[in-house]
């Protein structure tokens, strides 16, 4: 008897018993999901991770535009490749050309950031021994 009210009601039973957070189907069209996946095969692209790191993807992508036809004045304020540079040379001190390398960008667009972050006082460069110039946080 309660099944029927409860399916009468359109009400998914599952959702009833579980709570919103798991075995729900999947959320964009309610169909029955595998594995607790949120999303049915359909609607893989809207997971929101994927869609968050599709959406850092193509920011990233009009960043590194500005950066190849702005240089140093295409560098924004919330930049994201800022952002990943601040990290890799927290992790250890970089030269641009390895720091264009690991970002796939143009040893000019890697210019342009350290130069921003150099003028922020964030970053100094450095000749190492070899007579290499690496970039590392003050
Ligand atoms: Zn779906």
């Amino acid at each position: 008897m309660k099944d029927v009210r409860l399916i009468e009601g359109n009400e998914p039973l599952r959702r009833r018993r579980r709570g919103p957070d798991k075995d729900e189907g999947c959320f964009v069209c309610g169909e029955t999901t595998s594995d607790g996946k949120p999303v049915c095969i359909e609607h893989l692209d809207q997971i929101p991770e994927i869609v968050a790191i599709e959406g850092k993807i193509r920011m990233i992508d009009a960043e590194r535009e500005r950066l190849a036809t702005k240089g140093a004045r295409g560098v924004g304020r919330d930049s994201i490749l800022v952002r990943e540079v601040l990290g890799m040379l927290k992790a250890k001190p970089m030269s641009i050309e390895k720091i264009a390398q690991d970002l796939d960008l143009h040893e000019n667009s890697s210019r342009a950031i350290v130069d921003v972050l150099v003028k922020r006082g964030i970053v100094r460069l450095e000749r190492t021994g070899r007579g290499r110039m690496i970039a590392c946080l003050t």
